[in-house]
C-alpha cells in the first residue's frame, strides 16, 4: 500500500498513556533520550550489517555504516541520522506506534503496579524512542527501508494522541530522527551540550559516531577485541578515557567468559587509593554494557560494595537486548554476574601474589583496606579474601609480609591457634610485653597495624580451621617452658601476689605469678571478654561524654625480674615505697597495653619515687 497524502493514526492506548507519562514527567535527566536514540540506531546498523550477510539487493548499499548527529541552535532542533536497516510504512506503524516492544511495556505494567509517582522509572527504563517527548515539540522521523522496493515516508507526531505518516521522496537509507526542542529543552541542541552527553553514554558504540560533522567515538570497544591483539597504551588510553584519571593503571584484567554467562571484561585498578588519601568514599565506577551500549555508568549491585576501588566495563550479551530500557531490573542476572566477576577478579588476585609478588606487595600496601572490609562483610567470598590477607609477623623482616595460608603451613605439632597483636607498628609490638612469652615458645604471631584489623580478625575468626586469637588475651594457654634459675619462691610469690592485689584494689581483676613474662617484671592482660583495649578506645572515642565502661585487666608479674624480686624486699622494708613503685607498675603495663587514660597521677608519683633515689 503506498499513499502520497498524510495519513492520520491515532496511537495505541498503552502508547498514549505512556506518552502522556514521559511529556508531562519531571524527570531530571532528560538527556537520555539522546542515548536512547543513539543506541537505536546503533541497533539499526547493527541489524543492517546482519541482513548484509543474507540479502544482496540493498538499497543504498554503498553507505558508510555511521550515526551522524546534528544541532541546529537557531532552529532549535537536534537530528540523529543512522544509515541502518530503516522501516517501512508498516514497520514504522507497527514500532512506533504500538507496544510491542518490551522495554516501554515493562514500564508500563510497573506504573500498573502502582509506581506511578516515581518518575525515575523513565531513566531505569529508558522507554526507549519515546523518551524524545521528554523534550520534543515535535518529532519527525523520516526512514527508508533496505528494501529498495520500498518508498520513503516521514512519521510525524506532537506526543499528543496521534501521528501521521506521508511519503517521502529523495531519503538516505535508514532513519533520520529531528527533533524540534521544547523551549527549555533548547540546549540539546548546543554542540558542545551534545558532545558530553555522547562522550559520557555513547563513546564505546561501534559505529563512529559524528556530531556536526566531526567523529567523537574515537575510543573503540576495547573489551571485545582480542587481547594478544591490543597494546598497553591502548589500555591505558582507555582507562583513562573511562575512569577520567590521569594516572596509569596499577593492573588489569581482561576477560572473557562463556559459561554460565556471556561475559567481556575489562578491569583495571588505579594507581592510587584516592579514599586512603583522604578524597571522599569512592563510588562504584565499573560501567555496565550490553553489546557496547552502555546500560549503566555506575551500577549499583555489579560488583560488591569493597571493589567499589575498580574501573572499567563488563559487557554481557546475556543481558536482554532491551535491558536498557529496563536497566538493572533483572535482579537475579546482576547477581549472577557479580559472583562471576568477582570470583574470576579474586582468582586473578590470587595469581598476581604467586606470580609477581612485588607488584601483589605494593598492591596490596595500596588498597589492602579494601581486601580486609570484603574479609570482615562479604561472607560470599570470605575465604577467598582471606587467602589475599598478608601481615608482618614476628618471624618477617620489617617491611616484608606473610599470608595466612603460609602462617599455617609453619605451625607445628597439634597447634590450633594463629595469633596476632595489634598495635601501632613493629617498634611498639616488639618493645610490649605480649611478644616475649610467643618468642620463648618458637609462636609466630602476626602484627596487625591497622584500626580495623581487629575488627576484620574478629570477623574472620578462623582460617582454615585453626582460630585467629589475640596474643594479648587472658584467655590465651601457653604450654609450659621450664623455670629459669633465681626465681622468688612460690610461698614468696603468694604473698607478694596478694599483697599487690590488696594494694591496687579495684584497679585490677586478678594478680597472679605469669607464665608469659621474660624479659619483662609485669604485663596487662585484657580480662574483658567482651572488649579488647582498642575497641574500647573507639568506644571512648566515640562517646566522648558518656559512661565508661570500667576497665578490668589481669596483672602478671614475673617472679624472675629483678623489679620484682626487690618489690618483694621492700614490701616489708619500705611498704610507702612499695606501695608507688606497685603502682608504677600497674601503669608501665597499662602503658603497653595502649590503656592508660591518664597520665597525671604517674607523673606526681614518678616525681615522688625520683626523690627518693
Ligand atoms: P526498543 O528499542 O526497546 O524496542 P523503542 O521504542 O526504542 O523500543 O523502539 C521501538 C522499535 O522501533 C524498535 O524495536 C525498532 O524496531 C524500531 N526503531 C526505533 N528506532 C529505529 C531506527 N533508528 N531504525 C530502525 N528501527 C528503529
Amino acid at each position: 500500500m503506498s499513499t502520497a497524502t498524510p495519513q492520520k493514526f491515532e496511537f495505541q492506548a498503552e502508547i498514549s498513556q505512556l506518552l502522556d507519562i514521559v511529556t508531562h514527567s519531571l524527570y531530571t535527566e532528560k538527556e537520555i533520550f539522546i542515548r536512547e536514540l543513539v543506541s537505536n540506531a546503533s541497533d539499526a546498523l547493527e541489524k543492517l550489517r546482519h541482513t548484509q550477510l543474507t540479502e544482496k539487493d540493498i538499497f543504498d548499499d554503498t553507505l558508510t555504516l555511521e550515526i551522524n548527529v546534528t544541532t541546529d541552535d537557531k532552529a532549535k532542533t537536534i537530528t540523529i541520522q543512522d544509515f541502518g536497516i530503516g522501516m517501512t510504512r508498516a514497520e514504522l506503524v507497527e514500532n512506533l506506534g504500538t507496544i510491542a516492544h518490551s522495554g516501554s511495556k515493562a514500564f508500563l505494567k510497573s506504573l500498573a503496579e502502582g509506581d506511578q509517582k516515581n518518575t525515575n522509572l523513565i531513566g531505569q527504563f529508558g522507554v526507549g524512542f519515546y523518551s524524545a517527548f521528554m523534550v520534543a515539540k515535535s518529532v519527525k522521523v523520516y526512514s527508508h527501508s533496505w528494501r529498495a522496493s520500498e518508498p520513503g515516508h516521514v512519521w510525524t507526531s506532537t506526543g499528543s494522541g496521534s501521528y501521521e505518516i506521508e511519503e517521502s521522496e529523495g531519503q538516505r537509507r535508514g532513519s533520520k530522527i529531528v527533533i524540534e526542542l521544547k523551549d527549555d529543552c533548547a540546549d540539546f541542541a548546543q554542540d558542545w551540550k551534545v558532545k558530553e552527553i555522547l562522550e559520557r553514554y555513547s563513546a564505546f558504540v561501534s559505529f563512529p559516531i559524528n556530531l556536526n560533522g566531526k567523529h567523537v567515538n574515537a575510543i573503540q570497544a576495547l573489551w571485545l577485541r582480542n587481547k594478544n591483539e591490543i597494546k598497553d597504551e591502548e589500555y591505558n588510553a582507555f582507562y583513562k578515557f573511562q575512569a577520567h584519571a590521569f594516572d596509569e593503571p596499577r593492573l588489569r584484567l581482561h576477560f572473557s567468559a562463556d559459561a554460565p554467562l556471556s561475559i567481556n571484561a575489562l578491569l583495571f585498578v588505579p594507581k592510587d587509593n584516592t579514599e586512603k588519601l583522604g578524597f571522599s568514599r569512592l563510588e562504584p565506577s565499573v560501567a555496565l554494557y550490553c553489546r557496547k551500549v552502555m546500560i549503566d555508568a555506575k551500577p549499583k549491585n555489579l560488583l560488591p560494595e569493597w571493589l567499589r576501588f575498580l574501573k572499567g566495563v563488563v559487557d554481557s550479551e546475556d543481558l536482554p537486548l532491551n535491558i536498557s530500557r529496563e536497566t538493572m531490573q533483572d535482579k537475579a542476572l546482576i547477581e549472577k554476574l557479580n559472583k562471576v566477576i568477582t570470583k574470576r577478579f579474586l582468582k586473578f588476585l590470587e595469581d598476581e601474589a604467586k606470580n609477581h609478588a612485588e607488584a601483589y606487595a605494593e598492591f596490596y600496601t595500596e588498597f589492602g583496606i579494601f581486601l580486609k572490609e570484603g574479609a570482615a562483610m562479604d561472607f560470599t567470598h570470605k575465604d577467598q579474601i582471606v587467602k589475599l590477607l598478608r601481615f608482618e609477623s614476628s618471624l618477617t623482616e620489617k617491611g616484608k609480609t606473610t599470608s595466612l595460608a603460609d602462617y599455617a603451613s609453619r605451625m607445628t605439632g597439634d597447634a590450633k591457634e594463629i595469633y596476632y597483636l595489634v598495635g601501632p607498628n613493629r617498634a611498639a609490638i616488639e618493645s610490649g610485653p605480649y611478644l616475649e612469652a610467643f618468642k620463648a615458645r618458637n609462636l609466630e604471631v602476626l602484627f596487625c597495624y591497622e584500626a580495623v584489623d581487629e575488627y576484620v580478625m574478629n570477623n574472620v575468626r578462623e582460617f582454615d580451621g585453626k582460630k585467629l586469637t589475640a596474643a594479648d588475651h587472658a584467655d590465651v594457654k601457653l604450654s609450659d617452658i621450664p623455670k629459669p634459675e633465681g626465681a622468688l619462691s612460690d610461698a614468696d610469690v603468694a604473698t607478694l601476689t596478694k599483697w599487690m592485689k590488696e594494694t591496687l584494689d579495684a584497679r585490677v581483676a586478678e594478680v597472679k605469678a605469669s607464665d608469659r613474662l621474660v624479659d619483662s617484671p609485669v604485663l596487662a592482660l585484657n580480662a574483658d571478654k567482651f572488649m579488647s583495649p582498642h575497641m574500647r578506645r573507639m568506644m571512648k572515642a566515640m562517646n566522648k561524654d558518656g559512661t565508661e565502661t570500667p576497665l578490668r585487666v589481669n596483672l602478671e608479674i614475673n617472679p624472675r625480674h629483678a623489679v620484682i624480686k626487690r618489690l618483694f624486699e621492700l614490701h616489708t622494708s619500705s611498704p610507702e615505697k612499695a606501695k608507688l613503685v606497685t603502682e608504677q607498675l600497674l601503669d608501665n603495663a597499662l602503658i603497653s597495653a595502649g590503656l592508660l587514660d591518664d597520665a597525671t597521677a604517674m607523673v606526681a608519683r614518678l616525681n615522688k619515687l625520683l626523690e627518693s633515689v
